[in-house]
């Protein structure tokens, strides 16, 4: 079958590769309708990781069950599904406390596994024709039968459910202020739901027009350019003492205005954490951090720069000072996808506006350099195998 493919830094290629099979009988197969590309990719894409040429991508998946082990009981063949990214048993501690983004099962040694990531484990991408999905009865979510919503559906996957996750990680209420910086698709999300749970006023950095366009659009934003002068400045000057909680849905990525160029990452660079100390100085006293952007996690093959390695430069005596909390980690996508599923489903959230582009898996390499340069108007690509 056809399947995006790793090459190296700013590579991929659509190549044959073997299709997946049945190894356990928890296990079904699919027959992928839709399989979105992500931020998360490109931090492999990119070279910044210890990925090997070879992987397959694509975490981001859905479609119809065309094979199913013997132990499966709630699913049938022909059935529609997406598949959070996370890979989890659905059993462990951290499974049972809705925490499946920290399954202890799946990946030894490791918290968590995902399909198609570099350190997640054994489970291969679904940027491809199928896929396996393990632990099925826990992994699969179904979906109404036919092609509605398939655009929104997709997101279920990771970024609905993640921009979701980025303001429960800061304690969200609704009639809070809000400041999310980056405005992809996490961010957007982010923003998006602050906007469904009642937000008083929320905030989105970016300096991509596009991406800025839509947040002001959708999610009733207020937009900041941050290359336009220092966002946490611009923000206070409409909100005063600084917003009830933030969202970092940028990572250890972020571009950092004050450099030369404004360049992005640079392993060299000494300190990452450009976006989390802007949220400290956007915060107000004893708010909330949320952080689903990605740093690094420690990795004995990688350069032992500070910046490949995850360790990042938090002004933790701000933190301290003004007494404020953050979360961070992986989104346990099954804890929230059915009940966002549902507010597709009643017509109550339709995240489709997103997506900016549908493609076939062929597009991929052009879609993936696209997306990798923030092209404007290039906000989510979903490939169509
Ligand atoms: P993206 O790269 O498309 O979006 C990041 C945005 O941040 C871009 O629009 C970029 O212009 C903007 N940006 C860069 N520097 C900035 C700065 N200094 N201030 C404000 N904005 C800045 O990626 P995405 O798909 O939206 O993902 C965002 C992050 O979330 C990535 O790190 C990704 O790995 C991570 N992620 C985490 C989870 C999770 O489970 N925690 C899930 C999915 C993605
Ligand atoms: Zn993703």
């Amino acid at each position: 079958m056809d399947a995006v493919v790793y090459k190296g830094p700013h590579e991929v290629a659509v190549e044959e590769v073997d299709e997946p099979t049945i190894e356990h009988p928890n296990d079904v197969l699919i027959d992928i309708t839709t399989t979105c590309i992500c931020g998360s990719d490109l931090h492999m894409y990119e070279g910044r990781t210890a990925a090997e040429p070879g992987i397959v991508f694509g975490h981001e998946n859905m479609g119809i069950v065309s094979e199913v082990g013997e132990a499966v009981s709630s699913l049938e063949v022909g059935d529609r599904v997406v598949a959070p990214f996370n890979v989890a048993c659905g059993h462990c501690e951290n499974c049972e406390n809705g925490k499946t983004g920290f399954c202890t099962n799946v990946n030894p040694g490791f918290a968590g596994g995902a399909y198609g990531y570099v350190a997640m484990g054994p489970y291969t991408g679904g940027q491809a024709e199928k896929l396996r999905i393990p632990y099925a009865d826990f992994n699969a979510l179904q979906l109404p039968k036919g092609d509605d919503h398939e655009d929104a559906f997709s997101l279920l996957a990771d970024v609905f459910p993640t921009g979701w996750h980025g303001i429960e990680l800061a304690n969200f209420e609704p009639g809070d202020s809000v400041a999310v910086y980056g405005a992809g698709p996490v961010g957007l999300m982010a923003a998006y739901s602050a906007k469904i749970r009642g937000a008083a006023d929320i905030y989105v950095v970016d300096r991509v027009p596009s991406r800025l366009a839509l947040a002001e659009e959708h999610c009733d934003a207020t937009t900041i350019n941050f290359e336009e002068g220092d966002p946490v400045e611009q923000i206070k000057a409409a909100h005063g003492g600084g917003v009830d909680c933030g969202v970092d849905a940028v990572g250890y990525q972020a571009v950092d205005a004050e450099r030369e160029g404004g360049s992005a990452y640079d392993p060299a660079r000494e300190n990452p954490a450009v976006v989390i100390n802007n949220l400290i100085r956007t915060v107000k006293p004893t708010g909330e951090l949320g952080i689903p952007g990605l740093y690094v996690p420690e990795d004995p093959g990688a350069p032992d720069d500070m910046a490949a390695q995850g360790r990042i430069g938090i002004d933790f005596g701000l933190l301290f000072e003004k007494g404020q909390a953050l979360g961070t980690g992986q989104c346990n996508v099954k804890e929230y996808n059915r009940q966002l599923r549902d507010l597709i489903i009643e017509g109550r959230a339709d995240p489709s506006w997103l997506v900016s582009h549908r493609v076939g898996l062929e597009e991929a390499p052009e879609m993936y350099e696209a997306f990798d340069n923030r092209e404007e108007g290039v906000t989510k690509v979903l490939l169509e195998p």
